[in-house]
């Protein structure tokens, strides 16, 4: 091992897409594996090939450059790039087949425009915001927005693949915004075909709905942090069968004894109880561990649970393993899937007040991802 590495299992995300893609089929919907931010700080491209693998036939990234790595890497699968500001060059996404959402009448006129430059049909997703209060046409826009499409599909600039719209609080299942968002989706559509838009895919499930709520596939599921082995719900039965992908590991840079009352780390907000070893672990915010993980963020090393003592720095942190025999380069596991009793993902969300999302896709780019599993 290096001396800090987030090892990715690549069979762990082919198998969490294959069960996610098995929940879609029963109902007769396709899957496209959100790879975004890097696929949630796994590496897009090896998650990307494992994902279809474990049979997605879609990929979903937010912007046109992500996108593009992808198809310069070889990555031919239908791929959905939703997220782009006014003045995107959309032309070079367009001549690489690369379906464009389209939220608002200036991006459907900047896609049109960019299709002619190409001389080329451009494959678009209207979005309509059913209630999440992001991006998307509001209910009020949409009609224009369907007729323009509609207008620009009869002149051969644009190509109506998909409706699509984005769930604000799926993961709170029973929420009452659900069935209103369920409500104007299915309104949207109808809105859509009375002004001539026949969409081939109709999609809006993300992870928590994918995982609880079938009747929000349509024809296209859209799982993220799921793929990846992470439950956007806790306690989420249909979540138990996903594996996490991602253990975060550093080798101990140092261990050394010192005596009671010793400070740690800045600000010396921890002291020593007693003489003890110290273990200094090389990652730190830099990396992506959160400031927040500061004295609460467990880890397993030198055979046990600990928590980090002190502050977490920009490039490292110190572990205070008392008279356990922890030595220089001794393995520290931050989290993974739990196997051998290291902490999970989950668990460091849970001590930093934040998302399993952000603990992984944080993971800064200094430290080196390890593929294992087919494909690696
Ligand atoms: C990120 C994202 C997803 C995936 O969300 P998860 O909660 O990670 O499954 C799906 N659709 C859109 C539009 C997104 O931005």
């Amino acid at each position: 091992m290096v001396q800090a590495e987030a090892v990715i299992d690549l069979d762990a995300i082919r198998a969490n897409t294959a069960y996610l893609a098995e929940r879609a089929a029963a109902h007769s919907a396709a899957t496209m594996a959100v790879v975004k931010a890097d696929g949630y700080g796994h590496g897009a491209l090896p998650s990307a090939r494992a994902a279809l693998a474990g049979g997605a036939t879609w990929l979903g990234v937010s912007t046109v450059a992500e996108a593009l790595e992808l198809r310069s890497a070889g990555i031919d699968a239908p791929m959905l790039s939703w997220l782009n500001a006014p003045g995107t060059a959309f032309t070079p996404a367009i001549t690489a087949g690369v379906d464009l959402g389209v939220p608002s009448m200036r991006v459907l006129d900047e896609v049109i425009a960019a299709a002619k430059a190409a001389d080329r049909t451009a494959r678009v997703h209207l979005k309509i915001d059913t209630g999440l209060g992001r991006s998307g046409a509001t209910p009020a826009d949409w009609p224009d927005l369907v007729t323009a499409a509609a207008k620009a599909t009869a002149e051969g600039t644009v190509e109506v693949i998909g409706v699509w719209s984005h769930f604000a609080c799926a993961d709170t299942p029973g929420h009452p915004s659900i069935a209103a968002q369920l409500a104007a989706f299915s309104e949207a559509l109808a809105v859509a075909e009375r002004h001539g838009v026949k969409p081939q895919v109709r999609h809006l499930a993300n992870s928590p709905a994918t995982l609880t709520l079938p009747q929000a596939y349509y024809d296209l599921v859209r799982p993220g942090v799921s793929v990846y082995g992470l439950s956007p719900i806790p306690d989420c039965a249909a979540a138990e069968a996903l594996r996490p992908a991602m253990t975060l590991r550093g080798r101990v840079l140092v261990a050394k004894r010192v005596p009671a009352g010793h400070g740690v780390s800045y600000g010396h907000t921890y002291h020593t109880s007693a003489p003890t070893t110290l273990a200094v672990v090389p990652l730190g915010y830099a990396d992506g561990i959160p400031r927040h993980a500061s004295s609460v963020a467990p880890l397993l090393l030198g055979g046990a649970r600990r928590t980090i003592a002190g502050r977490v720095c920009m490039d490292q942190f110190v572990v205070d393993v008392g008279d356990d025999p922890v030595a220089d380069g001794d393995e520290a596991i931050l989290f993974g899937p739990g196997d051998h009793g290291e902490p999970t993902a989950d668990e460091w969300a849970e001590a930093a007040g934040t998302i399993n999302y952000e603990i992984v896709t944080r993971i800064g780019a200094r430290v080196p991802r390890t593929y294992v599993g087919a494909g690696a």
